[in-house]
């Protein structure tokens, strides 16, 4: 079987954001878990709503340099396993 995307490769689950909001989104007013930053409402389909705003925080932020919540993380394995089925 061949992935439409490397296996660390962020999916946009949200997993992390909802999990614990990262430095930035706290130091700009978000609270420490559910961050209110996240936009989108369904695995895959997540985004960082401050980023879109402040392109320029994606560096500090590490967006782009992969998942850090592979393992037992359902909502990136929906995502993956919907990539499978198209
Ligand atoms: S600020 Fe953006 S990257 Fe950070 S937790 Fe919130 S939604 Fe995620």
């Amino acid at each position: 079987m061949r992935w439409p995307v490397s296996r660390g490769a962020c999916v946009r689950s949200g997993f992390c954001c909802k999990v614990a909001t990262c430095a930035v989104g706290v130091a700009h007013g978000a609270p420490q878990r559910g961050c209110t930053f996240l936009g989108g409402s369904r695995p895959g389909e997540y985004s960082c709503e401050l980023v879109t705003r402040r392109p320029e925080l994606s560096e500090i932020m590490a967006i782009g340099s992969g998942c850090s919540s592979t393992l037992f993380n359902e909502d990136r394995d929906s995502v993956l396993q919907g990539f499978t089925k198209s």
